[in-house]
Parts: structure tokens; C-alpha cells; sequence
């Protein structure tokens, strides 16, 4: 028996702080190993890399609602599911080969989310040379906060996560090996970048397991914070 054609699958949309509208999720960029520490936890030297980005799915990411607390569910094929916190960059306006010069003006907001990673599939992607998806792009695997529109980011401020209290990343944006606006002018060279685009710009170093049960407090300084649960 023939299936009936698919409805089209809701994009999903997050939150923007003082605004009824909200931002609908396009694509999500991550850069890989962009705090020097963090490469280092790793096992790479960062002074000798170039930047790269992998993708997650537009579909893995969960919208985490001013005030309330998201769950994510434990995905399946992994024993060591590691919580990465990381700043978003929300795109406001595309481009192609936009230069760095101008692509704080892309921007449409920031917010604080997390690169949830099946690590242990990533890590044996890596070894054999295969694609990352399997350990990057799990089903509900981008928890991402409301956006914070044309806010002005302190380098100074810390970005920090904690796992059922207790801290376990904490640095500070200065860290970050390669900038907002290079960021947003190499993925451009390779991609047009879209309004509704998402950047994540990686993760400082600590990152670590969860387990189901586990609550996750994101923060980055100026930006609401969120909480996820891992259920
Ligand atoms: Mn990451």
C-alpha cells in the first residue's frame, strides 16, 4: 500500500528576548576545536590547524524557552554522551565572501546552547576517516536559548557549564582561536549564509559525560542562560 506524501515538518523557531516574533532555524554551522585548551583535551595541537566547521541538522535543535527548563532525551549507539556549552551566533542577513569587517552586521543575536557529541562514535569516526554525523547530529542534540538581539558581547565574559551544580567549563570568549566575524567570513567563501543560520563557536575545554537524570545550566555572560535536562 502506498504511503500518503509527507506534511511538511515544522522548522524549528527560537525565542527572541522582548519580541513576539520568533528566529525559525535555516542551518547550523559549528566550528570544530576553537578553544586552544579544548584541542589540547582532544589530543591536537590547535597552533597548527586551520578552522573547520561540521553541521547538525536543523531538526536537532531544541528550542530552550526564557525561564523553563528543556528536556533532551538520551539518544541512542552511545556510552559517553559529553555536553559541549557553546555561544551561538544567530545569522540576520546572508551573504557571500562577506568580509570580516562587516559581518558583525549579519548578526542578528547570540545565545547560549550546547554541541551535544556521542563521543564515543566520534571518536571512531575520526580514526577511520569518516564523517562526523553520526557523533554530532543525534536527534535533540542542539539545545539552543532564546537570542538576545543586537547585543554587544564582552570578550572578557565567561561562558560556563554545570552539571547538576557543579562546574565543569569555564572560560572565557577571549579564548575562542578564531573570531565571530572570521567565522562568519570563511563559512561564507564556502556557503551563502542565510538569514535564520545558526554559528556554533565551539567549546572550551571540560567537556565531560552525562547521564540520564543529569541537569545542565548554560551560561554566557549577558545572554539568558538555559537549563536542559537529560531524560
Ligand atoms: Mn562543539
Amino acid at each position: 500500500m502506498a504511503l500518503p506524501v509527507p506534511t511538511l515538518a515544522p522548522r524549528p523557531s527560537l525565542a527572541v528576548l522582548g519580541l513576539q516574533e520568533r528566529f525559525p532555524v535555516r542551518r547550523a554551522f559549528c566550528i570544530g576545536r576553537n578553544y586552544a585548551a579544548h584541542a589540547r583535551e582532544m589530543g591536537f595541537d590547535p597552533d597548527r590547524e586551520p578552522p573547520f566547521f561540521f553541521m547538525k541538522t536543523a531538526e536537532a535543535i531544541v528550542p530552550v524557552e526564557p525561564g523553563q527548563t528543556a528536556e533532551i532525551a538520551y539518544p541512542s549507539g552511545t556510552r559517553d554522551y559529553h555536553h559541549e556549552a557553546e555561544l551561538i551566533v544567530a545569522i540576520g542577513r546572508g551573504g557571500r565572501d562577506i568580509p570580516e569587517s562587516e559581518a558583525l552586521l549579519h548578526v542578528f543575536g547570540y545565545a547560549v546552547g550546547l554541541d551535544m557529541t556521542r563521543r564515543d562514535l566520534q571518536a571512531e569516526a575520526k580514526k577511520l576517516g569518516r564523517p562526523w554525523e553520526i557523533g554530532k547530529s543525534a536527534d535533540q542534540s542542539g539545545p539552543a536559548g532564546p537570542i538576545t538581539r543586537g547585543a554587544t558581547l564582552d570578550i572578557k565574559g565567561h561562558i560556563r557549564l554545570a552539571v547538576n551544580g557543579a562546574v565543569r567549563q569555564d572560560s572565557t570568549l577571549a579564548a575562542m582561536i578564531w573570531s565571530i566575524p572570521e567565522q562568519i567570513a570563511i563559512i561564507s567563501r564556502y556557503f551563502e549564509l542565510h538569514a535564520g543560520d545558526l554559528i556554533f563557536t565551539g567549546t572550551p575545554e571540560g567537556v565531560d559525560a552525562v547521564m540520564r537524570g543529569d541537569t545542565m545550566e548554560v551560561s554566557v555572560d549577558g545572554l539568558e542562560r538555559i537549563r536542559v535536562a537529560v531524560v
